[in-house]
């Protein structure tokens, strides 16, 4: 008898189930910051890429959609069960040091690899302090803020295909834009390679990470419970003043209300359900295409 170590996944689509240990009605409020989310039917988190790429394989053998769920803080799920198979690749959280580069699981938490960076001074992921989330969502989101982004430090992204394949991708083909990243249909990262500076002075780069930290938490409501910005921010404006010009900012459905800090946040009080939080995000849009003349684009990734 295999122990759970030794077990050989299935590749020819029957029986993944068992072979994966997926497990079942899985609430998927826990595993988002928004606290909200129905259940996922089948919730699966391989111990591998080799794994997941088998995975893949075998769901697509099967028939079966999945989607991917990483730290799920720009996630809005919604209250009904996921039918997809969920995969979590919170197992993927190695971090190697090469010299100045750091290749990362992708389900590494971000925050933990900012301050590994920072502790063996090596410079430039110091400025996605304070974003949570794992790094494979920080790759397909390029998450970032107003002193850089995921891009500015990839150097290559590894993915499982459908085919049951892991491919290396290079930053250039990542074709990186504002919350984008171009990867191939059906794709789960697996590994990031940071390249990263050598820069001696450590201290320094604490310094400058508290500092960011202390600007985001000073204009963010980032202890309570949300998805980040619900907005990209429109070509020369800010998605948060144009929701406040509209009268919104404090707005309340429900359990959900956009945060009086920032227009561009919307909290769960405590019960909060998906369907209050598109309420008022569908009411964002709408006034302020009708009072602004703006479309908006959503920023966070909306699972119905
Ligand atoms: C308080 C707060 C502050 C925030 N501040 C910022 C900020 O300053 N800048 C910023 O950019 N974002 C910010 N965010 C949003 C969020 O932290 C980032 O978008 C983060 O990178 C999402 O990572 P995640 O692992 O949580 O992804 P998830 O929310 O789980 O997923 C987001 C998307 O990425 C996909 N995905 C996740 N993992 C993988 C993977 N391994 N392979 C392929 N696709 C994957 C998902 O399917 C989904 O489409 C903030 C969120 C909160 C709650």
């Amino acid at each position: 008898m295999p122990t759970e170590n030794e077990r050989t996944p299935a590749t020819d689509g029957q029986g993944w189930e068992q072979a994966f240990a997926a497990e079942h009605d899985v609430d998927l409020r826990q595993r988002t910051r928004v606290r909200v989310g129905g259940v996922a039917k089948d919730f699966v988190r391989p111990r591998s890429a080799q794994e997941l790429a088998q995975l893949l394989r075998a769901l697509q053998q099967a028939g079966r959609g999945w989607r991917v769920l990483g730290g799920g803080s720009n996630l809005l799920i919604s209250d009904a069960p996921q039918t997809d198979v969920i995969i979590h690749p919170d197992r993927l959280d190695a971090c190697v040091q090469d010299g100045s580069e750091l290749v990362l699981g992708a389900g590494h938490v971000l925050q933990r690899a900012v301050n590994h960076s920072t502790d063996l001074g090596l410079a430039g992921a110091q400025v996605l302090t304070g974003i949570p989330g794992q790094i494979g969502g920080a790759l397909a989101m390029n998450a970032g803020g107003r002193y850089g982004a995921m891009a500015d430090v990839v150097a290559w992204a590894e993915v499982a295909l459908p085919d049951g394949e892991l491919h290396r991708i290079e930053a250039v083909d990542l074709a990186f834009g504002y919350r984008f990243s171009r990867l191939p249909q059906g794709a789960v990262v697996t590994q990031v390679c940071w390249k990263l500076q050598p820069n001696d002075d450590a201290r320094s780069l604490k310094r400058e990470a508290g500092r960011i930290l202390k600007e985001k938490n000073e204009a963010q409501p980032t202890q309570a419970w949300n998805f980040g910005c619900m907005f990209k921010n429109p070509p020369g404006q800010s998605a948060g003043k144009l929701i406040e010009s509209v009268g919104l900012k404090g707005a309340q459905q429900g359990d959900a209300r956009i945060s009086p800090k920032h227009g561009n946040f919307i909290e769960n009080l405590g019960a909060a359900r998906a369907a209050d939080i598109l309420t008022l995000l569908e009411r964002a849009e709408d006034l302020v295409r009708r009072q602004c003349g703006i479309g908006l684009e959503r920023e966070v990734r909306v699972w119905t």
